[in-house]
C-alpha cells in the first residue's frame, strides 16, 4: 500500500515536471506587422502628361450617382444621410462625418468618377496630401491622392490598388485641376472554402491613360498587414474620408454601368 502510494506520488511529480517543461517552451514569435512592411518606394512609375479629355456626360444606361445636385444616392456607413458638402456642382469630403458609400450594391461594373485635389501647403507630403480613395465593393481601394510631384510608396500612390499594385505610369494632373478615373471592375467568384475561384480584377484609366490593365486584386487593401480574402457578394462603392489633416478633396460627375 505504502509502496503504491509512493509510486503514485512519483508519477504525479514526474507528470508535473513534464507539464511545466512543456509550459516553459518558448517559440520565436513573428514580428508584428507594421505599415512600412507592405510599402515600397522604387521604381517610381514614369510620368505621362495626359491629353485633353471630355468629362462628365453619363451614357444613357448609366446609374447617375452624383450629378452635382445632391447626395441622395449616398449614405454614411451607419446608414444616416451622407454628410459631405455639395456646392458649385461638386461634393467635397467632410472629414468630420467620415466615409460615404452608395445606397445600391454592385457586382461587376464600369465606374466613372472625377476628383480634384485642392492646392495646399508644401508641408503636406506623401500620404498626407489629399488622401481619399474609391473602394470597390467596399473592400478594394483604388487610391486617390495628390501624386503630382509628391513621392510616396509606389503601391500607395494615386491609381494604385492600395498596398498591392502601383499604377503603370503616373498620369496625375496638378492640384486644382480635375482628374478622371474610368474603372472597369470584374467581381470575384469564390470557392466553397472561401478562397477565390476567380479573384477580382480591375482596369483603370487615369485621365484617359491606362494605369491598371486587368490587374488581379489579391484581397482586401489593408493599411497594416497582408490582403485578406473572405467571401462576399455584391458591394457598395465607398469614398474614403482619410484622417490626414490636409484640405478635403472634391468629386463630381459620378456614374456607373452594371456589367
Ligand atoms: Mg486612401
Amino acid at each position: 500500500m505504502k509502496k503504491s502510494l509512493i509510486c503514485c506520488l512519483f508519477t504525479i511529480a514526474a507528470f508535473s515536471v513534464s507539464l511545466s517543461a512543456q509550459e516553459a517552451k518558448e517559440y520565436p514569435q513573428p514580428e508584428p506587422m507594421r505599415p512600412e512592411m507592405t510599402e515600397y518606394w522604387t521604381p517610381q512609375p514614369r510620368i505621362v502628361t495626359p491629353g485633353t479629355q471630355a468629362t462628365g456626360g453619363a451614357p444613357s444606361d448609366a446609374i447617375v450617382l452624383f450629378d452635382g445636385t445632391d447626395l441622395s444616392a449616398w449614405e454614411r456607413v451607419n446608414g444616416s444621410p451622407a454628410g459631405w458638402t455639395v456646392h458649385d456642382g461638386v461634393v467635397t469630403v467632410n472629414k468630420r462625418t467620415g466615409d460615404i458609400r452608395t445606397k445600391e450594391s454592385f457586382g461587376s461594373f464600369q465606374l466613372h468618377i472625377e476628383w480634384c485635389i485642392p492646392p495646399m501647403d508644401a508641408s503636406f507630403t506623401s500620404q498626407s496630401r489629399g488622401n481619399s480613395g474609391v473602394y470597390l465593393q467596399e473592400k478594394y481601394e483604388i487610391q486617390v491622392m495628390d501624386s503630382y510631384k509628391n513621392e510616396t510608396y509606389v503601391n500607395g500612390q494615386a491609381g494604385s490598388i492600395y498596398k498591392q499594385t502601383p499604377p503603370l505610369v503616373n498620369a496625375m494632373r496638378a492640384p486644382g485641376e480635375w482628374n478622371v478615373y474610368d474603372i472597369i471592375y470584374t467581381a470575384p467568384v469564390f470557392k466553397e472554402d472561401g478562397s477565390y475561384m476567380y479573384p477580382p480584377r480591375v482596369t483603370v484609366l487615369h485621365n484617359g491613360v491606362l494605369i491598371q490593365n486587368n490587374t488581379e486584386i489579391q484581397g482586401t487593401t489593408e493599411y497594416i498587414g497582408l490582403p485578406k480574402v473572405s467571401p462576399h457578394g455584391d458591394g457598395k462603392i465607398l469614398l474614403q474620408s482619410h484622417g490626414d489633416p490636409s484640405p478635403g478633396i472634391s468629386y463630381r460627375n459620378i456614374w456607373i454601368r452594371r456589367l
